[in-house]
């Protein structure tokens, strides 16, 4: 028992319920009850049952939990949070007939916001940003993908990528960031979306690589964005520069994305309204993980939801992030993603918990370090004025969140 290192950590929360999320813990959420968790320099340092612990030997603050449930910080893993404007609009006009494709080939849709998002100087950006990358975090996003993908030339890509690498100074929130060039075609280049893609793949992302504002590279595979053959050379250039790709792939249409993105090996392949059993199979095959994003689902009023019998199948870890962009998913509440993952595609609570944890941690390259509470992981944690944790998928509205923890210490937003 002493050489427990729950006796050197700093801190030390008791009487605690963990959702652990981890698979090595056979029941439902990784649950285990009456459990202690010791943090030491910012990482998960001890996870202990309480009968095997000596309190009066423990060394850092000992917290005590009273019987809380706590879960890993959030992971939102797919957002485009950084732009300017807004569409609200544009929404308008969809809800009086418009449809997504209509308004996108009339030059607005994402146009729209590359013209606000290029007005902005950095700062001008970041201000614009922060007040949607803080809702996130209130509510317990400890981790925030952001894509690029409003700029479309190169010194506003690399604009947009400085900024989510900043606008983290402000939020004690982790940021993955995205290359999301290809994301439609600029008007500099309209009627020509081969020389476009030759930008992106010759200069943008060898920029972003260089100076290392990129973690990954995305793109949309769509009939009203780019094609497979297009989508193939971008994933060519951004493996050249060792990055790993991601695709958003059968968003409207049945494209074959979510097959090119595997057989990139690609993080994730994202949307998959139009995926069918053989995108099925090539995503199991590859180990790539499904990100569901419901709230554009609901946006668009979408007819045809994601295959989430045939994922779960096949064994495709499926995530859900909040697709938060001002135009088909303006929700800044991983959340309400819970919600509607379970109300709109049939996700267990369960499910959708580790959509937005363990497996969300998978779909950024992250899972070594986040997504479960483990021993050796970062301690980003939350706990939880719930009584079980189908809550956190079951109730909106409602601030459940008692402390957030973020590297082991507290960080309310
Ligand atoms: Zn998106």
């Amino acid at each position: 028992m002493s050489d427990s290192p729950l006796y050197s950590c700093d801190r030390v929360w008791i009487n605690a319920r963990l959702a652990t999320m981890d698979t090595a813990v056979p029941a439902l959420y990784g649950a285990l009850d009456d459990h202690v968790i010791g943090v030491r320099s910012g990482k998960i340092a001890a996870i202990e049952p309480m009968e095997r612990v000596a309190i009066d030997r423990l060394n850092g603050t000992v917290i005590d939990a009273g019987g809380a449930w706590i879960t890993p910080g959030l992971i939102d893993c797919h957002t485009h949070t950084v732009y300017g404007g807004n569409r609200a609009k544009e929404i308008e006009m969809r809800l009086c007939g418009a449809s997504y494709e209509d308004i996108a080939r009339q030059g607005g849709g994402i146009l729209a916001t590359v013209r606000a998002t290029r007005a902005l100087d950095e700062e001008q950006l970041r201000r614009a940003s922060l007040p949607r990358l803080r809702a996130l975090a209130a509510e317990g996003v400890t981790t925030v993908e952001i894509k690029s993908g409003y700029g479309l030339t190169l010194a506003d890509e690399l604009k947009m990528l400085r900024v989510a690498r900043r606008i983290a100074d402000d939020a004690p929130v982790r940021i993955s960031t995205t290359l999301l060039a290809a994301h439609t075609v600029p008007w500099e280049y309209a009627g020509r979306p081969d020389d476009y893609i030759e930008l992106v793949c010759n200069q943008i992302i060898p920029a972003a690589a260089a100076k290392h504002l990129v973690d990954a590279v995305d793109l949309f595979c769509e009939r009203i964005a780019f094609s497979p053959e297009q989508c193939a050379r971008v994933f060519a250039a951004a493996q050249n520069h060792g990055l790993r790709v991601k695709a958003h792939a059968e968003q409207l249409s049945n494209q074959g994305g979510a097959r090119l993105a595997a057989r990139f090996s690609a993080l994730s392949a994202d949307h998959l309204e139009y995926l069918d059993q053989s995108g099925v199979d090539a995503l199991a095959a590859s180990g790539t993980v499904a990100v569901l994003l419901p709230g554009a689902f609901y946006f668009l009023r979408e007819p045809q939801k994601p295959p989430v019998d045939l994922l779960r199948a096949a064994g495709v870890p499926i995530a859900v992030a909040s697709d938060l962009n001002p135009g088909t998913s303006p929700l800044a509440s991983l959340r309400l993603m819970l919600n509607m993952a379970c109300t709109l595609f049939g996700l267990t609570p369960e499910e959708s918990l580790a959509g937005a944890t363990r497996h969300a941690a998978q779909a950024l390259g992250l899972a070594e370090n986040l997504g479960t509470l483990a021993v050796g992981k970062e301690a980003d944690f939350l706990v939880w004025d719930i009584e079980h944790p189908a809550e956190l998928a079951c109730e909106f509205g409602v601030p459940r969140l008692r402390q957030r923890v973020f590297q082991g210490r507290d960080a309310t937003v």
